[in-house]
């Protein structure tokens, strides 16, 4: 499996998704790693629950090693089969870049925590001994996005395993096949480290009434939702203990002091990234008036192509399209049909013919412009000309609208990126380096795919799929 071919890869992803044009689990068989049926894949979510249910009580029933010993197989399936996943994510929801999404995969697979990431505590006196742990919630309901679609269900599930929790997942209804490729693989998993058959469950279809099943179901402990403001407004309001990983927008900073060659090519490179599929991506630039030209040639040098504002506005009318909301007040979208796609396909939308060579459009912007105010996901980057590090920040602050997830800045002044970080409060905040080095790719650190900025959990691990139990000896065990 590791030296698999591209025509090898291209053979799986089209029968995975030929077959998954079927409703029916019957005819979800793959037969590259042998023929088999795809499994934990449900038609109705009450039964999905109920075999995730089963799935809790055996990872209940199993050692602490024996779990780990599921996370170095899923690992190990991850490594082998990324190619797999990156090339039929990007075929099934026409979004992002394979080879980004391989690496992701592979990330996922290195650096979200196991179970060494669950930890006691105790704590003893003149009064004996109090033990806290870290236990299992149960069967957890995972809502997914179609961004890092399988990388999503694959870094829940190691980490709500090695919490020694049970999980059914409602994948976004635009990546169905690679979500569900990714629980197969998890249970595949499982099943050769001597564990369960099914393990992790999912739908054939992934509707909002699955998502609302699974919001209101007794045997779901706990909700765990990746994806943008309306689902995870819906699950925090469901009344269940929930984990929310939202929308970001995340603003960078270049002030005078920073390596502007360097800044231009990270910032490039961080906004690029799997077409600025993920949420701590680049959205938007502030540059000191003073090296503002210095930035924007220093990243036409990589791989950026440079548009005035008259172009500007035409691509804003069609990367962004008008809605009512459910009050019939009108509001800015993104366009899906844009939304993870290369520079050169979104030019060619107003016209404007270039080389694969560019992966990124820049322009100049106000700061009310459509392109600093929405999160675009798409590799376009505005860049606002700032006078002062006060006004840098205001109005990166603002642009952040308040998500408190990602910012990123480049500079040498200590005082500025401190002001900055203080000011902005987001879950991460990256210096002097691509977005991505904040989620453990070339930085420091674990990774996850889901970013817990509105419930506090942050850079989510093992541990923050648990609750916390306290047992009491008193008067004995102090053993000093
Ligand atoms: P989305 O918001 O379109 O959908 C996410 C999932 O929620 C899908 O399964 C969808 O069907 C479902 N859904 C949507 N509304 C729902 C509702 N009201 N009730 C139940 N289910 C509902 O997500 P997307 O387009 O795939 O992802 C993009 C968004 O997600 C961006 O805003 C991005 O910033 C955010 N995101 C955040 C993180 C993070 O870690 N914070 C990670 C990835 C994506």
């Amino acid at each position: 499996m590791a030296n698999i071919s591209e025509a090898e890869i291209r053979e799986v992803v089209s029968q995975v998704l030929n077959k998954m044009q079927s409703s029916s689990t019957k005819d979800w068989d793959s037969t590259h790693y042998g023929p088999h049926k795809f499994i934990g894949i449900y038609e109705d979510m009450n039964d999905a629950i109920k075999a995730a249910d089963t799935g809790y009580r055996a990872v209940r029933a199993m050692s602490v090693e024996q779990r780990e010993a599921i996370i170095t197989e899923i690992r190990r399936l991850t490594r082998a089969e990324a190619a797999i996943m990156a090339e039929l994510g990007v075929t099934e929801t026409g979004m992002g870049k394979v080879e980004h999404k391989r690496l992701k995969h592979i990330l996922v697979a290195d650096k979200t925590p196991g179970t060494e990431d669950i930890i006691s505590n105790a704590r003893t006196g003149d009064s004996g001994l109090t033990l806290v742990e870290m236990a299992p919630f149960g069967v957890v309901g995972s809502i997914t996005p179609s961004t890092n679609p399988s990388e999503t269900v694959i870094c829940n599930s190691i980490g709500m395993i090695a919490a020694g929790n049970g999980v059914v997942f409602n994948p976004h209804p635009n990546a169905i096949a690679v979500s569900n490729y990714a629980v197969d693989l998890v249970n595949r998993a499982s099943k050769a480290a001597g564990g369960p058959d099914i393990l992790v469950c999912s739908m054939v279809k992934p509707t909002m009434e699955s998502a609302s099943v699974m919001q209101s179901h007794p045997l779901i402990r706990l909700l765990v939702c990746t994806g943008g403001p309306g689902v995870v407004r819906a699950v925090l309001s469901s009344g269940k203990k929930a984990i929310g990983a939202g929308a970001g927008n995340p603003p960078v900073i270049v002030d005078d002091t920073a390596d502007i060659a360097k800044a231009g090519k990270d910032i490039i490179n961080g906004c690029t990234f799997d077409n600025n599929l993920p949420c701590i991506a680049e959205k938007e630039v502030f540059a000191f008036r003073n090296i503002a030209d210095e930035l924007i040639s220093a990243m036409l040098k990589n791989g950026a192509y440079l548009i005035d504002s008259a172009q500007a506005a035409r691509l804003a009318e069609i990367v962004l399209v008008e809605k009512k909301d459910k009050n019939g007040k009108v509001k800015k979208i993104v366009n899906r049909e844009c939304v993870g796609r290369d520079a050169d396909v979104i030019l060619a939308k107003i016209g404007i013919k270039v080389s694969k060579d560019i992966r990124c459009i820049i322009c100049e912007a106000d700061f009310d412009h459509a392109f600093v105010q929405n999160e675009l996901m798409m590799p376009i980057l505005p860049i606002v000309r700032v006078d002062n590090i006060d006004q840098a920040i205001e109005l990166a602050v603002k642009a952040e609208h308040g998500n408190r997830h990602t910012a990123h800045m480049h500079s040498k002044n200590i005082d500025h990126l401190s002001r900055f970080a203080r000011a902005v409060e987001t879950t991460i905040f990256v210096k002097n380096a691509p977005s991505y080095a904040g989620i453990g790719f070339g930085g420091e650190g674990h990774t996850t795919f889901t970013i817990a900025g509105p419930t506090g959990e942050g850079i989510t691990s093992a541990r923050s799929f648990t609750r916390q139990r306290r047992c009491v000896m008193a008067d004995s065990f102090r053993i000093i």
